[in-house]
């Protein structure tokens, strides 16, 4: 924090001239490194420029000392000091600081105080002026009263309290960063997830400055019911203001987040596995979770449609099963062509958050891809509403969303050489897996369904969902599996209770080499969709 940074040389100049003018004294400023901010001052007597004199060493003798020694003194006391200089002339020093960052010294000298008068002999002795010449100027030198040194005290007491309340609300202004940023900073470049999270935040506050459209992006409902919090900024996945203390509240560690554990598993009920995305773990330890009354309502999504996914709160086991599996069951509903609208594999079920809470559940668990899950763990590091009902967060992996029309629904099934209709499942892992009814398996790669990856995808750096307490992914595990990974303290507790219970694993002891070799897979895909996301952001215009 600098003097200059509160106001500029100019203010500090007027605010120079203004003192003179109240107190009749030399005003001062230095900044915390012992340079002068108020470069050109008008003297309060003849006798103060010649001590002062031109050169360095009458400098360093009286005014320079006096005033190192008053900015050290009134620095450590945290206060204003009122003493003299060695020439017995009055020096008034108040300290700046801004909150607890000390900016320099302010202060006046050059009159004396009650009953104080001039030391010739000094005088004499740095100038080499005759001592009655010293003593005659010191007697034109105004002597001011106690009372008059406290006005002054308050005056320029008042004036830094002010410069400072003044540059504290305009940082406020400038620094807190609200929902237009968020539409400058995030909407604008293409980087908004549509988690909902700024939404989520701003409605169970009751604030209600926000909505979603109806195509699910946050706008204003009404501008003048923004308090300016900042905290949709600061949650919002797409901004890394909070990153570091998302670090540090999970343990992250590089390359991929904390991992206590990580193991390949699937559910033991096999009618489940077989409504499932992979092995089944996320709807199995739900289920678990559910049965053990651990939670009272689970954020996940439900099929609404192929490639259609809606948010859903589920708040007993059996509703938690019937939302197993992935945005592509063909299974579960009607042939593809019936539904004209884009087809998303993207679903926010975080913003069931917001419905818990209303419903008085207090223990939720959120299933949700690495930028949800990191909303929420946001949310959670600056204990805003409506996190408070979180009870754990198991993260997917992913490699990016898809968003399509018809028309480019029709260039994958070119692609891939097949139909919609005569489609099964689909999964992503590597690769992008397609099973067709008649049990053939295909795959695309997933560099050749780019032209449908979600724009705000390709900025987003987490494959595993690093601040989950539970990570899942087909990703390393054979067919039918899921990789996890525990991570946190809660992660590895809820793991080890489903093993006991819902889950078995795929390699009970896996030998030293299987393991690395998963966690190599891992990595290499995490540090892949890093590296992407690194290339992407430097091509914003005005970088992240
Ligand atoms: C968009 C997307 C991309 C993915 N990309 C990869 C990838 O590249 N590599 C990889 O290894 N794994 C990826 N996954 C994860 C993988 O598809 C499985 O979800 C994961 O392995 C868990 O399988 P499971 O059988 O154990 O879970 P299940 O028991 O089937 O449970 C899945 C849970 O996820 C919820 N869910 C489903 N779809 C969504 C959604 N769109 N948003 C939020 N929640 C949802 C369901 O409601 C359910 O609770 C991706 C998942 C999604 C949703
Ligand atoms: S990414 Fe989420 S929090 Fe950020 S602006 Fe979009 S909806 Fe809001
Ligand atoms: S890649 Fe996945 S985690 Fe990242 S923004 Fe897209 S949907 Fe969210």
């Amino acid at each position: 924090m600098q003097m200059k940074d509160l106001i500029s040389s100019d203010k500090w100049k007027k605010f120079g001239a203004d003192f003179n003018d109240h107190s009749g004294m030399t005003a001062y400023a230095y900044d915390a490194a012992g340079d002068h901010v108020i470069e050109k001052r008008r003297w309060a007597n003849q006798l103060c420029p010649i001590i002062r004199g031109g050169e360095p060493h009458r400098e360093e003798s009286v005014c320079a000392k006096s005033h190192k020694a008053m900015a050290e003194l009134v620095r450590k006391e945290g206060k204003i000091i009122v003493g003299t200089c060695q020439a017995g002339l009055l020096n008034i020093a108040l300290p700046v600081f801004v909150g607890n960052d000390f900016a320099g010294i302010v202060g006046g000298c050059g009159l004396l105080p009650p009953k104080g008068e001039v030391d010739a002999d000094v005088v004499n002795a740095i100038t080499g002026m005759e001592k009655n010449a010293a003593t005659t100027l010191g007697q034109n030198i105004r002597r001011l009263s106690p009372e008059e040194i406290e006005t002054q005290v308050r005056y320029l007491e008042d004036r830094v309290l002010d410069i400072v309340a003044r540059y504290k609300e305009g940082y406020r202004k400038t620094k807190t960063r609200t929902f237009k940023s968020l539409i400058r900073d995030v909407q604008r470049k293409g980087r908004c997830h549509q988690c909902g999270a700024c939404v989520t935040f701003c409605t169970a506050m009751n604030y209600g400055a926000l909505e979603l459209s109806e195509t699910g992006r946050p706008m204003f409902r009404d501008p003048n019911k923004c308090i300016e919090c900042g905290v949709c900024y600061m949650i919002c996945p797409a901004v890394d203001d909070l990153n570091e203390m998302l670090k540090a509240k999970v343990g992250w560690q590089p390359p991929l987040g904390r991992t206590e554990q990580i193991g390949v598993f699937r559910a033991r009920d096999e009618a489940l596995r077989t409504r499932a995305t992979d092995g089944g773990t996320v709807t199995a330890i739900l289920s678990h979770l559910f049965e053990e009354k651990l939670i009272d309502g689970a954020a996940v999504t439900r099929q609404a449609g192929p490639f259609k996914r809606i948010p859903w709160l589920a708040t007993d086991a059996d509703q938690v099963i019937e939302s197993a599996g992935s945005s592509f069951d063909f299974s579960v509903s009607g042939a593809i062509s019936l539904y004209a609208q884009d087809y998303s594999t993207y679903s926010p079920s975080m913003r069931m958050l917001g419905p818990a809470t209303h419903k008085g559940l207090s223990n939720v668990a959120v299933v949700g891809t690495p930028c949800q899950i990191n909303a929420v763990r946001k949310m959670e590091t600056l204990g805003v509403v409506p996190s408070q009902s979180v009870y754990c967060l198991l993260g997917l992996f992913c490699s990016g969303g898809y968003v399509f029309g018809d028309k480019r629904r029709e260039k994958i099934e070119r692609i891939g050489n097949f139909s919609w209709e005569e489609v099964d499942k689909i999964n992503i892992r590597d690769r992008f897996l397609v099973r067709l009814k008649n049990g053939e398996q295909l795959s695309l790669r997933l560099d050749e369904l780019d032209f449908v990856k979600r724009k705000a995808c390709r900025y987003c750096d987490d494959y595993t969902s690093e601040f989950a307490d539970l990570s899942f992914g087909g990703i390393g595990a054979p067919e039918g599996w899921t990789t996890v990974i525990a991570r946190t303290a809660k992660g590895v507790k809820i793991l080890e209770e489903a093993k006991e219970t819902v889950l078995e694993q795929y390699d009970e002891a896996p030998d030293a080499e299987r393991m690395i070799t998963l966690r190599e897979v891992i990595e290499w895909h995490s540090a892949a969709k890093k590296e992407s996301a690194a290339q992407q952001l430097v091509k914003l215009p005005n970088g992240r």
